[in-house]
């Protein structure tokens, strides 16, 4: 028997810390966990569950104005954002009492409070000095607001699923996941919005001609949005907000919303002191075992910062739970052809490479698109269009990327990447049969690659 309180003590109740503290205490450790906010973490209360219902809730719009080409005729509209944000809240409330079942079914201790790391075997939390054999940091992170002045007149991510009003006028600062997601969401509801992103382009990362792609649509949805653009400063006059932008221009708004990126939640932890290597920008520094510059300290998840997905923690936790307490996984975690999808309208989705990584990894490539108007539109009028690319190593004939905009692109996409993890080669996608009538057959009836002109530069 250890003369440790816990095999295993867990800061964060989030994603990666309920699933590493469930694994491991079904693999017989004798596990606690300490949560000074709520159960489930970011992804469920503040983020990505919270954040698809007011994306079905926002897509309602375009639903009744689709429905008339097929015959409906539906009556007086009015959206009562009261209601969503209390329906929402009611079903969060649900899903953190699950949680935190899951934890107690699993025989996990529960401590309400905020741990502090005392030193490799001991934390303080609640007033009580506990020691556990292994401590795991799954802390996660928080949204990063630049130092501009008028910073305190910003909203962030957190604070939009609990707003008491809904704005009239919205403008969102940044070009990322969420920056495009509340854009989409805000619009749909019914919000005159305007995105300014700083670089040329947006979804840095993604396809370049997904990122194209997009922009074109959110802009024939009405969504003013603006690369190039710099915010100086957020001014408030009367009940209205100001966006200074680095041109001189300025944007009237009841709302901005700064989603400027997350960083790592590791201040007053106590971590520096017990010895935890932190990166320049405040992350964990860890191993191919998650483990820190102090052996018995370990740390997964957005508070490491390597692929800040609610998935990619939930297998990080259970390779670590394996490795400490079963049997340790036969290769490090692995973070090739991760899927992701922006829940943008409409809906991103990529897995492996964009043509640009293809093309500096593989060389020469083929590369297939299909863009064409989705099924539903030839009677609904809308304009949307939908888009899909793969990306072929010309050499070994295998689907490097797959990357696809439209209706449902993050369930087809999550298809494809079993296909692409197992190494498929586009002759074998050419061999499966589609599905007809459906938008994700495209993937395998490409059978022309597009001709380029020129490589397309590297990103
Ligand atoms: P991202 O890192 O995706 O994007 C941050 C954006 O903010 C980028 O466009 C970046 O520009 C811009 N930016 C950064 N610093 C500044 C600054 N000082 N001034 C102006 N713009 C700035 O962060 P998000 O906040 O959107 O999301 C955080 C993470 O959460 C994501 O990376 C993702 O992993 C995860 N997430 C996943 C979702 C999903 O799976 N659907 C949904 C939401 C979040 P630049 O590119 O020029 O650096």
């Amino acid at each position: 028997m250890s003369s440790y309180d816990y095999d295993l003590f867990v800061i964060g109740a989030g994603s990666g810390g309920v699933r590493a503290s469930r694994i491991a205490a079904q693999l017989g450790a004798r596990v606690a966990v300490a949560e000074d906010r709520f159960y489930g973490g970011t992804c469920v209360n503040i983020g990505c569950v919270p954040k698809k219902l007011f994306v079905y809730a926002s897509h309602f719009a375009e639903e009744f104005e689709d429905a008339a080409g097929f015959g409906w005729s539906v009556g007086e509209r009015s959206f009562d954002w009261p209601t969503l944000v209390a329906n929402k809240t009611a079903e969060i409330e649900r899903l953190n009492g699950i949680y935190e079942r899951i934890l107690k079914n699993a025989g996990v201790e529960i401590i309400d409070g905020r741990a502090t790391v005392v030193d490799g075997h001991a934390v303080e939390v609640a007033g009580r000095r506990i020691t556990a054999k292994h401590i795991l940091v799954a802390t996660g992170g928080k949204p990063f607001l630049p130092d501009i002045r008028g910073r305190e007149h910003a909203v962030i991510s957190d604070d939009m699923f609990y707003l008491e009003k809904f704005p009239k006028r919205v403008v969102v600062v940044g070009g990322g996941y969420i920056a495009v997601e509340f854009a989409g969401i805000m619009k749909g509801l019914g919000a005159e919005v305007t995105q300014l992103y700083r670089g040329p382009h947006f979804l840095r990362g993604f396809d370049d001609d997904l990122r194209q792609f997009l922009a074109t649509e959110m802009r024939k949805k009405g969504i003013d949005v603006r690369f190039n653009s710099t915010v100086e400063c957020i001014e408030k006059r009367g009940d209205e907000y100001f966006a200074e932008l680095s041109n001189g221009r300025e944007i009237a708004a009841d709302l901005v919303l700064y989603a400027t990126g997350r960083v790592a939640k590791t201040e007053n932890l106590g971590l520096e002191q017990a010895g935890v290597e932190l990166a320049d920008n405040g992350a964990i520094k860890v191993d191919d075992a998650f483990r820190t510059s102090v052996p018995s300290i370990h740390a997964i998840g957005d508070v490491i910062d390597r692929v800040q997905l609610t998935p990619v923690a939930l297998g990080e936790g259970m390779w670590l739970a394996r490795h400490l307490f079963g049997e340790t996984p036969a290769a490090p975690f692995d973070y090739d052809n991760i899927p992701s999808a922006v829940f943008s309208q409409p809906a991103l989705a990529s897995v492996g490479l964009t043509e640009a990584a293809a093309h500096d990894r593989y060389g020469e490539l083929d590369v297939y698109i299909s863009e064409f108007r989705p099924m539903k539109h030839t009677l609904s009028g809308s304009e949307e269009r939908s888009f899909m690319k793969l990306i072929v190593d010309k050499a070994s004939d295998r689907v490097v990327g797959a990357h696809m905009a439209g209706p449902e692109a993050g369930e087809i996409v999550q298809g494809l990447a079993i296909a692409i993890k197992m190494g498929a080669t586009k002759a074998q996608f050419d061999a499966t049969i589609g599905i007809h009538p459906t938008a994700a057959e495209e993937f395998v009836t490409m059978r022309e690659p597009v001709v380029r002109e020129v490589d397309k530069a590297a990103e």
